[in-house]
């Protein structure tokens, strides 16, 4: 037997299966680098809880990957709605902390998993959806790829999921045809640096960046670095511009926002073209969906057919970023592969559940007795009456039971609105429905059904 500790003892979840389907979606290098370092600590109803060593890696992976990585844990258990990360500065003899900046600590493991320069081949303008919000920028990016030095710093900022990675590889791939490009994130720039100064490779380091014609550095908010290296980067830049490389940033506000980054390389990046992305509106998150249905089927052999009703529910309710619309398709992708057909528009609203903006607090003990009644052929005047016939105590109950679990309301509270019964019955009632879900299949299957419909139906619906 393994003697992980990261093997939870619930059958039906074990780490381990979903660290390999984590590696298998996300390919050895991010998973080396970054979600290796997921330490699972443990599983709740609805979350479960990890640990990484630093705010930074978890802020990396929260801004990156978290949108997939949850798609993934909860094809093994759909009750996951959330991953909530905690900082655990475990000893770790794989690591080492390298210091730099005030207050911030980046961890590092062994840098053959980091590598640079990785330009993605399917991320190109010609897959780049175009609409009101992004067409500025596409433009720019377009122009600066057919002319170089033109723009000069090309700055685009945005904030995360809206295109800014896309389009910076974009622009790679067209110029890496005939021109020396380097693609770089700024932590990786930063590891270079002081891994450079580590080893006395300093000159091998400014060679390396000053001799290249496009510099593209993506993420450069995450540059906070000690003064030697803002120092360092500031000769690269200048040095850069001066023979008349491109220099291609990103960053996720605008260059005055940046902090902790020397005001005089603030203002050379407000210099060349400072450019944003918008969010995106409805009518491009609806092309984006299409254009990856399309993509889908077309690179990966996949079947999925989208009904018009479903396409347009999921581009309406995800409005806030193009990595999580995508993702959303991608869990509906998944559920299809793995059940071999669509999921109707109910299914995709518990799959999506924590995209979707359902507010929790609108749940209300009317709306729970209302679908509690109707579940139970009763009235609503039985169910409040002071009448202990078996057919009204049981859906009495389970409306109690429910309003715990589902609103914030006290026992007290409770038992107001239940016609000013005592807490000590609202806790009975808890107490029996909790054992009689144990025990019995019939009740357990009425309450997972009356919860979803009370989550997800909306007010008007009722
Ligand atoms: P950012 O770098 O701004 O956080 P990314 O470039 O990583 O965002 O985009 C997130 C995801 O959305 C990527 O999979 C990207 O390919 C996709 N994406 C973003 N904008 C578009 C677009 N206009 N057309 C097609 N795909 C897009
Ligand atoms: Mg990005």
């Amino acid at each position: 037997m393994s003697n992980n500790l990261n093997v939870n003892v619930d059958k039906n979840f074990s780490w381990e299966t979903i660290q390999k389907e984590l590696r298998h979606q996300f390919g050895n290098e991010i998973f080396e680098s970054w979600l290796k370092k997921i330490v699972f600590e443990e599983k709740f109803t609805n979350y479960i809880l990890v640990s990484v060593s630093t705010r930074f890696i978890r802020d990396w992976i929260v801004s990156r990957y978290l949108d997939q990585i949850l798609g993934i844990i909860k094809k093994f258990n759909k009750e996951i709605i959330r991953v909530e990360f905690k900082i655990e500065n475990k000893v770790n003899n794989n690591k080492r902390e390298i210091e730099f900046g005030s207050d911030s600590k980046v961890s590092f493991i062994r840098d053959s998993f980091l590598q640079y320069n990785r330009i993605d081949q399917n991320k190109s303008f010609e897959n780049f959806v175009i609409g009101q919000s992004n067409k500025l920028a596409f433009e720019a990016a377009k122009k600066v790829s057919e002319k170089i030095a033109h723009y000069n710093p090309f700055y685009l900022y945005s904030g995360v999921g809206m295109g800014k990675t896309h389009l910076l590889n974009a622009i790679g791939l067209k110029l890496k045809e005939n021109k020396k490009v380097t693609f770089i994130s700024a932590e990786r720039f930063m590891y270079q640096f002081i891994k450079s100064i580590k080893s006395n490779e300093m000159v091998k380091f400014k060679d390396n960046f000053r001799n290249t014609d496009v510099l593209i550095i993506d993420d450069i908010q995450f540059m906070n670095g000690k003064e030697a290296m803002q120092e360092e980067f500031f000769h690269t830049f200048n040095s850069l511009i001066d023979k008349g490389s491109q220099v291609i940033l990103s960053a996720d506000r605008p260059p005055s926002k940046l902090v902790k980054i020397q005001e005089r390389i603030k203002s050379r990046f407000s210099g060349g073209l400072v450019v944003d992305i918008q969010s995106p509106e409805n009518d491009l998150r609806l092309k984006i969906l299409e254009k990856k249905v399309d993509e889908l089927n077309m690179l990966y052999g996949e079947k999925l057919k989208l009904s018009e009703e479903i396409l347009n529910f999921i581009s309406s309710e995800i409005k806030n970023s193009i990595r999580e619309l995508v993702g959303a398709l991608n869990r509906v992708a998944s559920f299809s592969r793995i059940y071999n057909r669509v999921p109707n528009l109910n299914e995709i609203k518990i799959i999506l559940k924590d995209l979707l903006n359902i507010n929790e607090t609108k749940i209300t003990i009317d709306i729970i007795q209302t679908l509690v009644c109707k579940y139970f052929k009763i009235s609503k005047n039985e169910m409040l009456s002071s009448r202990r016939s078996r057919y009204l105590v049981r859906p009495r109950q389970v409306a109690i039971y429910l309003s715990k679990i589902l609103t914030t309301k006290s026992l007290p509270e409770i038992g107001r609105e239940f016609s000013n019964r005592d807490h000590t019955t609202v806790i009975h009632s808890v107490k029996t429905i909790e054992k009689l879900k144990c025990d019995n299949t019939e009740i357990s299957n009425g309450i997972s059904y009356l919860k979803n419909q009370i989550l997800y139906k909306k007010e008007n619906e009722i």
